[in-house]
């Protein structure tokens, strides 16, 4: 039949798309991938402050975030284990990786993402050769804007009218976040046409926004904190967590950087509860409150601490804090003139409460225009955890940030992108 002969196509070549046609061009059909923006792996350039945090050092399922089967997600996992693709990346694509060791991160030796992304493109001058010698070739500006079937495989549209047959399809278009490198939304929608209920979608990995002038002022200014986050209620992980703590998205208590910026919160330790933030405001849930412990002091340490002090508080808490924190913390408290020998108990607790356990004043977040990844997704219920063939659409495979998966910064999420491009770019060509 005339499908049987038609290209795998693989629809957008980003971190997933690229690796599942490293992967598929190892079959007998010959692949296609369409890219809808003139440069492949755009994200894959601007990650990690243009050196792509390539991997982290230790990943587990727990790490993950999905509003799926938890059971899935694993399986996925631990069908391409991390220390596998790591030495895919030193070995076969030639690709050194440096291990930063107080984040955990792995990035390019080299410290430049493009290393990364001209491994898996291979590009020397124009065209992607790495790709293609291995009997992929890649269409650039070929955007897709609809699927059908056509018998045993499929007819791609693009945007520009034309239509392209496909024995089978790879979907790896991403989701929502950053859609200047590429990554619209089309690939969900056009799931959605197919059949799949998506999981509502909202940005995650996304800066916190504030509105206390007196915290613009600090923009700029960064510190390790340890955060925790109180919500009433939440639907993450397949169930519905508890308070605080729970493994599956409502996070124990956060140690890592934080950020003041110019419209709030932003740094590791903001961006990886930001999910739970987002999500209780979209289902209008109680809002949570998320406490800042300032540094390595918990309030049992400060109030002992504070207890012995003489003089005025500012050098004391100056040895544990950056000074304009210090002097914040001391100015919304009105204690800046107190001495300390003379602390009344409640003034005391106030100032405790502020360096150990501060409820951060935030409003809102700063949406899909920065958010490193996008929650929600296609469930993974409804693909196949060892092919990421989809059970709706058979012959149409999914992988990536299309996802309902997403993992905390570190390199998690590419190492989602990997994993899901490798099973689904395999398994369509096999
Ligand atoms: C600023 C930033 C920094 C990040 N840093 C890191 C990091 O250091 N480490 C980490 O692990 N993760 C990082 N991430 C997350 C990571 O980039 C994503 O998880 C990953 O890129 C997702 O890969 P993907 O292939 O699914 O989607 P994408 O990389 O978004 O690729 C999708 C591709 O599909 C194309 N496309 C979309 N629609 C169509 C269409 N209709 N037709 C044809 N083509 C289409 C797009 O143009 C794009 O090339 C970062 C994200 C951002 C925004």
């Amino acid at each position: 039949m005339r499908e049987q002969n038609a290209p795998i196509v693989i629809i957008g070549a980003g971190a997933a798309g690229l690796m599942a046609a490293l992967w598929a061009a190892r079959g007998p059909r010959p692949v296609l991938v369409l890219e809808g923006s003139q440069h492949p792996g755009q994200k894959i350039l601007i990650s990690g402050g243009g050196r792509c945090n390539v991997l982290p050092s230790q990943a587990a399922a727990a790490d993950f975030v999905t509003h799926g089967s938890s059971h899935a997600l694993a399986k996925i996992l631990r069908a391409w284990p991390l220390a596998e693709v790591r030495r895919f990346f030193e070995e076969d694509l030639g690709v050194p990786l440096r291990l930063e060791t107080e984040t955990g991160k792995l990035f390019p030796a080299s410290e430049r993402a493009r290393t990364v992304l001209d491994a898996l493109s291979k590009i020397p001058a124009r065209g992607l050769t790495a790709v293609s010698s291995r009997g992929a070739t890649i269409r650039l500006g070929a955007r897709v804007v609809g699927l059908a079937r056509e018998g045993d495989g499929w007819l791609v549209r693009l945007a520009s009218g034309e239509t392209v047959e496909a024995s089978r399809v790879v979907l790896a278009t991403g989701g929502l976040s950053v859609p200047a490198t590429g990554s619209d939304g089309a690939g969900l929608r056009i799931a959605q046409a197919l059949g799949h209920t998506l999981i509502p979608t909202y940005p995650a990995l996304v800066p916190l926004t504030g509105s206390n002038p007196a915290h613009r002022g600090l923009a700029g200014v960064s510190l390790m904190v340890t955060l925790t986050v109180v919500a009433a209620q939440m639907h993450v992980g397949g169930g519905l967590a508890p308070t605080q703590g729970d493994r599956k998205g409502s996070p124990l208590p956060v140690r890592g950087g934080f950020l003041f910026t110019h419209r709030g919160y932003s740094g590791p330790a903001v961006l990886n509860v930001s999910h739970i933030v987002v999500g209780a405001m979209r289902e209008d849930s109680p809002q949570p409150t998320l406490f800042v412990q300032w540094c390595d002091l918990d309030t049992a340490a400060w109030d002992a601490r504070l207890r012995v002090g003489t003089g005025l508080a500012l050098p004391l808490l100056r040895d544990y804090l950056p000074e304009r924190i210090a002097a914040l913390l001391l100015a919304e408290t009105n204690l800046t003139e107190v001495n300390l020998a003379q602390l009344p108990r409640a003034d005391r607790r106030r100032l405790v409460e502020a360096l150990a356990h501060y409820p951060l004043p935030w409003t809102g977040h700063e949406g899909y225009k920065v958010a490193e990844i996008t929650a929600g997704g296609v469930p993974l219920a409804q693909v196949n955890p060892a092919t990421l063939e989809s059970r709706i659409a058979p012959g149409l495979y999914l992988c990536g940030e299309l996802l309902d998966a997403f993992g905390p910064i570190g390199g998690y999420n590419f190492l989602w992108a990997w994993v899901t491009g490798k099973i689904a770019g395999a398994a369509s060509n096999a």
